[in-house]
């Protein structure tokens, strides 16, 4: 009689290593091996000095794309919108958004807990901006009677709406009322870059319509970590002090604008990639449980799923079976796609979910 001693040899064949995909978020991809190469060979500095070439490369390039005079690197898009809200709205005075606002729904209250700012909020259909429901609710300067409205935030693509891109000719419109009312607009553009290759606008038409813009480059672009703000020469100055201020002077920091220079060079097209593998995902879900999920509303790499008081459960059940995805609400389970998710990826999850949601 054989016993199985510690010493057995590993069995012939090993088992398959269990497939996972995990579309919980864009923030979730790991640097590529190119990308670790143009990191580890960035000339820097110290960039409080100002004298990381690679920092400035950077923020020159980002601030030509947008169509403005200066930009400046952040740790976070959640310190970017933080610090460009605040440059159009003193403390004390107002910003509107809508309720599903990244700016009010994920940056944990920064905006009134550090900023001062007091926000108010339209109702949102899919994120959708509403010109009209933003006029109502600008309130004139009414000192020393009533909050006055400082600045509208403007979120595109949309992450809460599902990935909704706000269409170019509402976004001038807003741009041009709220010029006539001495209102500024902060433009959260987290994913602009998805905007962009989904319509093909230029992103200074996008840069045009706002005071300000963020842009992260954690997010689709597979960068490890950082955002870029946009805004005039002057804006930019009283930036860097504000940024310092908070705690977010940094020095050697090249080694991390590099990944978003690579990223700008290699990983924007790319995009249209995770649109696609987004649809047929939405399609495939739609296909096999009617009603779960709108393929047509996917307009970029964010597919929402209905799942009706159930959607906690659902992801777990979905985690167990290695397909990682966030449920946004009790009714509802977000699924994004990006750089590290492949066909075979989008195939385990219509599978994985599709028998799930299937009664
Ligand atoms: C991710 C994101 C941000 C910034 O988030 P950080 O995690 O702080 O970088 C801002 N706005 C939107 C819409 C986002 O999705």
């Amino acid at each position: 009689m054989s016993v199985a001693s510690p010493s057995d040899p590993a069995p012939l064949v090993p088992d398959p290593a269990p497939r996972v995909v995990d579309l919980r978020s864009d923030t979730v991809t790991r640097p590529t091996p190119l990308m670790r190469q143009a990191m580890a060979r960035a000339p820097v500095g110290d960039d409080v000095y100002g004298e990381d070439p690679t920092v400035l490369a950077l923020q020159e390039r980002i601030a030509e794309l947008l169509g403005h005079e200066a930009a400046l690197f952040f740790p976070t898009g959640s310190m970017a919108n933080l610090i460009g809200v605040r440059l159009l709205a003193e403390p004390g005075r107002e910003l509107l958004c809508d309720s599903w606002g990244h700016v009010v729904r994920a940056e944990l209250g920064s905006h009134a807990a550090l900023g001062q700012v007091t926000t108010r909020t339209w109702p949102s259909t899919a994120g959708r901006l509403d010109v009209e429901a933003v006029l109502e609710l600008i309130a004139p300067p009414a000192n020393p009677y009533l909050v006055s409205t400082a600045a509208v935030a403007v979120e595109n693509t949309h992450n809460f709406g599902g990935g909704t891109v706000q269409p170019l000719p509402e976004m001038q419109w807003l741009r041009r009322r709220t010029r006539e009312l001495g209102v500024a607009v902060h433009l959260d553009g987290a994913r602009l870059w998805n905007a962009h290759v989904a319509t093909g606008t230029p992103l200074a038409e996008y840069g045009a319509c706002a005071d300000t813009v963020s842009v992260c480059l954690s997010k689709g672009l597979g960068a490890p970590v950082g955002s870029v703000l946009a805004s005039s020469a002057e804006n930019i100055d009283r930036a860097r002090v504000l940024r310092k201020r908070h705690g977010g002077g940094m020095r050697q920091v090249g080694i991390l604008a590099a990944a978003g220079l690579y990223a700008l060079d290699h990983h924007v097209d790319r995009l249209a990639d995770d649109h696609l593998r987004a649809r047929t995902l939405a399609e495939r879900l739609a296909q096999v449980v009617p009603g779960s999920v709108d393929p047509t509303a996917v307009e970029t790499n964010i597919v929402l799923v209905r799942a009706p008081g159930n959607a906690p459960a659902l992801a777990r059940a979905a985690a167990e079976r290695g397909v990682l995805c966030s449920a946004t609400s009790r009714h509802e389970v977000r699924l994004v796609t990006h750089l590290d998710v492949d066909d075979e990826g989008i195939d385990l999850a219509a599978d994985v979910l599709g028998t799930l949601l299937n009664p």
